[in-house]
C-alpha cells in the first residue's frame, strides 16, 4: 500500500458586495469573501491537500491569480483539475477531512450540503467526509469577522487498475 497524506489551508477577506460560497455550496449571508475567482476558501484549501499530496504545484502556481482566466471562476474547476493530477499519478481520495472557522455566519445548517458537494465532488462516499465548522471565540481576524480559513486533510491511495 502507498498511502500519501497532504494538507491545505486558505484565508480570505470577508467583503461586502461578495458571494459567500463555502465547498462549492452558495451560502446565504449579506457579506462574502474577496478573491479573484468565487474565492471558495474551501475548495482552495481542498485543492492544496490534494495537490500536495500527489507531489503537485500548488494552487497558487496552477491558477495564478494574475491570469484573467480565473475571475470570478468557480472553484470547481480547480478541484476538477487538482483531481485529474492526483488519478494522472496513480492516486484515489480515500478521505478528506476539513476545518472551516467563521465567527460569522453560523454555517451548521449549511454543513450537511457542504459534506454532500465535496462528497459528489471527489467521488467519495459521504461519510469520507469530515467537516467541522468553528468560530474563533472571537480571537483575531477571523474572530473579529474580517476573514474564513479553512484547514484540509486529504489521504490518497493506490488507486487500484481501472478504478
Ligand atoms: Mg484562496
Amino acid at each position: 500500500m502507498a498511502a500519501r497524506v497532504g494538507m491545505g489551508y486558505d484565508l480570505h477577506r470577508v467583503a461586502a458586495g461578495r458571494p459567500l460560497v463555502l465547498g462549492g455550496v452558495r451560502v446565504p449571508w449579506d457579506r462574502g469573501l474577496a478573491g479573484h475567482s468565487d474565492a471558495d476558501v474551501v475548495l482552495h484549501a481542498l485543492c492544496d491537500a490534494l495537490l500536495g499530496a500527489a507531489g503537485q504545484p500548488d494552487i497558487g502556481e496552477l491558477f495564478p491569480d494574475t491570469d484573467a482566466r480565473w475571475s470570478g471562476a468557480d472553484s470547481r474547476v480547480f478541484v476538477v483539475e487538482a483531481l485529474a493530477r492526483v488519478r494522472a499519478a496513480g492516486y484515489a481520495v480515500q478521505n478528506v477531512d476539513v476545518i472551516i472557522h467563521a465567527q460569522q455566519p453560523r454555517l451548521g445548517p449549511h454543513k450537511e450540503q457542504i459534506r454532500t458537494t465535496l462528497g459528489e465532488l471527489l467521488a467519495v462516499p459521504r461519510g469520507c467526509v469530515g467537516l467541522k465548522a468553528k468560530t474563533n471565540e472571537g480571537v483575531d481576524a477571523v474572530g473579529r469577522g474580517e476573514a474564513m480559513a479553512c484547514w484540509v486533510s486529504v489521504l490518497l491511495d493506490s488507486a487500484r487498475p481501472g478504478s
